[in-house]
């Protein structure tokens, strides 16, 4: 008996390590158009070789000679797009675009629950495409930073993943949506919203430290309201003083601060206190904008739930919620490509999840409105590949399809310069790999 199991375990470990030398360690996407995320000319006929997790070589038809062997494995692309994986910089794993959901999360369910839905929330991310995200702030007990490391060990699919923990909000600020008392079912310790409640530069410090104690990878700082809770959006709440306190310990560990700001006064705040990254910004004027693009301050501009809950938010949201959305999609309409012409940096940053109506998966539609208000779609994939890759501070290892990058590629149907919503829709998703890991691949007859 003793035997026979010995004997299997040995077969299972053959099996195994036969999976492991059949695996094709060098991949060849061949034919392709090729969008580098460089902003560069798109290439006809690419050639892209991939050596276990890098790309290895890049070249046209022809011109590059294309390996051969056991372990190589070709793949062809005609008439379909290789671009970079994308990279959502902004989205939030405690929620999937409920229409209520900040509210009916916290009430409804502890942090397991919420870590365990955001297992299936980041696959869904990574399948459509995105091959690296970053969240906005889901606390719930750091359930980000879990994920992050399962991820990275291996035992769950999902992007590259980037944690914020908790936002970190004044008393009664916007992301804290109950009383502590209500908040936390774990008797106290354990806040089970996706912010937490500070006050004083003091109390701002801490809960920075707090947070990178756990292992967060960026500072997620709240420091306007937002027209998601009542009042008037635009009211700065945090001093500067609580901002750069926050800011200092992010910067000290070697991370990036990003604030939510709505409205002149609130994002002046943040550029004074030393911010890396403006979420929202609505209502930039001329000289806040200028400001920006002089200090090389990031913007993630979410535009795409505002104008959802201006189509959807009737009668569902409260009404303060859809005037006030009104009023921001009025402001990006006016001012979306002021803010393109004078050089900011842009960055897909779609909130999805975390905000009414916008589902994971769906992080491309961002660009389609980023298209609609003014960017070439040109410049809406750089937005979500090389640009996006530096506001992460990572771009010496993915945004763009060079020798020596890790291999995250998207292949899709037809092409997304002539038509960005080819990014939109499942159906053309021919390829997503992550670091030369094919993750999904449709099979065509
Ligand atoms: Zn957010």
């Amino acid at each position: 008996m003793r035997g026979d199991r010995k004997k299997q375990s040995l077969l299972m470990g053959c099996a195994k390590f036969r999976a492991i030398i059949m695996m094709s360690r060098v991949k060849v996407l061949r034919g392709g158009l090729l969008i580098d995320g460089t902003g560069a000319k798109p290439v006809k006929n690419c050639v892209v070789i991939v050596k276990d997790s890098k790309i290895a070589e890049v070249g046209v038809e022809g011109e590059i000679k294309i390996p051969e062997g056991d372990d190589v494995k070709v793949i062809d692309v005609y008439g379909k797009t290789i671009m970079p994986g994308l990279i959502d910089t902004h989205i939030h794993v405690c929620m999937d675009g409920e229409p209520r959901g900040l509210i009916e999360r916290t009430i409804n369910q502890n942090c397991m629950l919420a870590a365990i839905k955001g297992v299936s929330y980041l696959r869904r991310t990574l399948e459509s495409g995105v091959t690296t995200a970053q969240d906005g702030g889901s606390g719930f007990n750091w359930m980000e930073v879990a994920l992050r490391d399962a991820i990275n060990q291996g035992f769950i699919e999902g992007p590259r993943y980037f944690t914020a923990g908790y936002h970190i909000t004044v008393t009664g600020g916007h992301g804290y949506f109950f009383p502590p008392w209500l908040g936390s079912r774990s008797g106290g310790d354990i806040i089970e919203q996706a912010a937490m409640h500070a006050d004083g530069p003091t109390e701002w410090r801490k809960a920075a430290r707090l947070n990178l104690w756990y292992g967060v990878d960026v500072i997620k700082l709240v420091v306007s309201r937002d027209i998601i809770s009542p009042g008037d959006p635009t009211s700065p709440q945090a001093t500067i003083e609580e901002i750069r306190a926050a800011v200092e310990e992010a910067h000290k560990m070697g991370k990036k601060a990003m604030a939510h700001a709505v409205g002149r006064q609130a994002v002046l705040n943040a550029l004074e206190a030393g911010v890396d990254i403006i979420v929202h910004g609505f209502y930039i004027d001329d000289e806040i904008a200028d400001m920006m693009v002089e200090k090389g301050v990031y913007l993630m501009p979410t535009n795409r739930y505002v104008k959802l809950i201006v189509e959807r938010g009737e009668g569902e949201q409260p009404e303060y919620t859809v005037e006030g959305a009104k009023e921001l999609w009025k402001d990006r309409r006016s001012n979306f490509k002021k803010y393109l012409e004078k050089g900011m940096k842009i960055v897909l940053g779609s909130d999805a999840g975390g905000v009414p109506y916008f589902r994971h998966g769906e992080n491309a539609h961002e660009l389609a409105v980023m298209v609609e208000l003014g960017m070439s779609p040109s410049q809406a994939i750089v937005a979500a590949t090389k640009l996006a890759a530096e506001c992460i501070g990572i771009e010496d290892k993915v945004g763009t399809i060079e020798p020596g990058k890790l291999a995250d590629i998207l292949v899709v149907d037809g092409n997304p310069l002539e038509d960005i919503n080819t990014l939109t829709l499942k159906k053309n998703i021919y390829l997503v790999m992550k670091e030369g890991r094919i993750i999904k691949k449709r099979e065509d007859e």
